[in-house]
């Protein structure tokens, strides 16, 4: 552990480090309830940080060492709760950020976990599903120490998926010499997965936009949606926009942007999607590079892809009206602050993508208690949920006359520091 409070590494310390982001927007949640140095430097400070080296066997024979990381950043409302992602330019910060956004999710969905997250430096693109195995098996016996269902409970991120939850689950209930399958979730729903999990984080985006929509006085008939992203959240999210009645006129992945003035067919486009692997080729509608997506012509957006899209560099060329973060990061703190300016709304990341969250909560109940839920419980459970966060961060943002993002950390860090008075510090 750290001796004073941990700051950005050095190497990043500007607009694109997630964790600086995440402290500038603390900072100006932590004036408004008036926190004192104390009490910022503990909820800012990640609780515990793992790095572990993966000697992994390679196909080809070879030995390569892999680094992964493990950061929980507060577990003072309960086990920390977070996913694990697997990309090549992962690093510490970056998973510093995501695990305090974790916690801070969970306190606006009001759900008994703290926040963590993980990552391992690799391709997943260039491995084998024999590889992909072996690196997962190895770094969850290198952070096995931490995890169990009352201390971490690790969930899919970017380029981790129902199988690798699977692999999580079996390496970790081989040491402990039983079957636990409340370690982890977002497992598949024959090995202990919830109904409804897969398509959670999307079904939450698209319950916040239809509350975001009521307050604005907006209807989906005439409203166009550009969706950054076709996976879990991108995709999910825009299928059920579409269902909805919204208009989606551009979707993309990580090879280019679908755009349609007239609207896309949705399922069509994702079947294409699940077939080709890319949404290239998709006959019904221009394809261009990515770089312009984000500005165009749109009522809503939902940057549902990765970290540091909407930056000061672009944020005065975006049209959208309304924002709703699905990805985790996707608006840099100095992008966030052209954007009110502008009038711009923006449903911020810790309330609009924390249906995954939630729905990982019922999976952890659900294991615990051994009775598992029909796919209408768990739904109307996440919808009560999500309209009730987005309802309370919307007062915040009311009573003290704040943006919804200084709304949602108020809110979040409240609730935390309630919980830390009435603890108290041991020792
Ligand atoms: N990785 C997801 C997120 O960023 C889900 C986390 C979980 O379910 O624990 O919210």
């Amino acid at each position: 552990m750290p001796n004073g409070p941990v700051v950005a590494s050095e190497a990043q310390t500007d607009e694109f480090n997630p964790f600086s982001s995440m402290e500038k927007l603390f900072n100006r949640a932590a004036d408004v309830l008036d926190l004192d140095e104390g009490l910022r430097s503990l909820l800012r400070t990640p609780e515990r940080e793992l790095t572990v080296a993966l000697p992994v066997r390679m196909d080809d024979g070879t030995i390569r060492v892999f680094t992964g990381y493990r950061v929980q950043h507060n577990f003072l409302r309960g086990p920390c709760k977070g996913g694990i992602r697997f990309a090549p330019d992962v690093n510490i910060d970056e998973v510093r950020a995501l695990a305090a956004w974790m916690t801070w999710k969970c306190s606006i969905v009001d759900i008994p976990f703290g926040g963590g997250k993980g990552g391992v430096i690799c391709d997943p693109r260039e491995l084998s599903i024999g590889e992909l195995e072996r690196i997962t098996r190895r770094y969850t016996a290198a952070i096995i120490d931490i995890l169990g269902p009352d201390r971490d409970v690790p969930a899919p991120d970017m380029n981790t998926n129902e199988q690798t939850m699977a692999w999580i689950m079996d390496t970790y209930s081989m040491h402990v010499r039983r079957t636990t399958t409340a370690v982890v979730t977002g497992k598949p729903i024959s090995l202990g997965g919830s109904r409804g999990r897969h398509e959670a984080t999307g079904r939450g985006v698209m319950l916040v936009c239809r509350e975001a929509m009521k307050k604005l006085g907006r209807r989906p008939e005439a409203t166009t949606v550009v969706v950054q992203g076709s996976g879990n959240v991108g995709g999910i999210g825009a299928l059920l926009l579409h269902r909805e009645g919204y208009k989606i006129v551009s979707l993309s992945d990580m090879y280019g942007t679908l755009h349609n003035d007239q609207g896309l067919d949705v399922p069509a486009a994702l079947d294409h999607l699940r077939a080709n692997k890319t949404l290239e080729g998709f006959g019904e509608g221009d394809h261009m590079p990515n770089g312009e997506q984000l500005e165009l012509e749109c009522d809503v957006l939902v940057p549902a892809a990765t970290e540091n899209q909407i930056t000061s560099e672009n944020a005065d060329r975006i049209k959208a009206s309304l924002i709703i973060e699905g990805a985790n990061g996707p608006c840099t703190a100095a992008a966030q602050d052209i954007l009110v300016d502008r009038g711009v709304v923006v449903v911020p990341d810790i309330l609009a993508n924390a249906g995954g969250v939630t729905v990982s909560y019922f999976e952890w109940v659900q294991d615990r208690w051994g009775y598992f839920w029909t796919e209408d419980v768990v739904n109307s459970r996440l919808e009560q949920i999500m309209v009730k966060a987005f309802s309370d961060v919307d007062g915040v943002a009311e009573s003290h006359g704040v943006s919804m993002r200084v709304a949602a950390y108020t809110l979040a860090i409240e609730r935390v520091v309630n919980v830390y008075r009435m603890r108290g510090l041991f020792a």
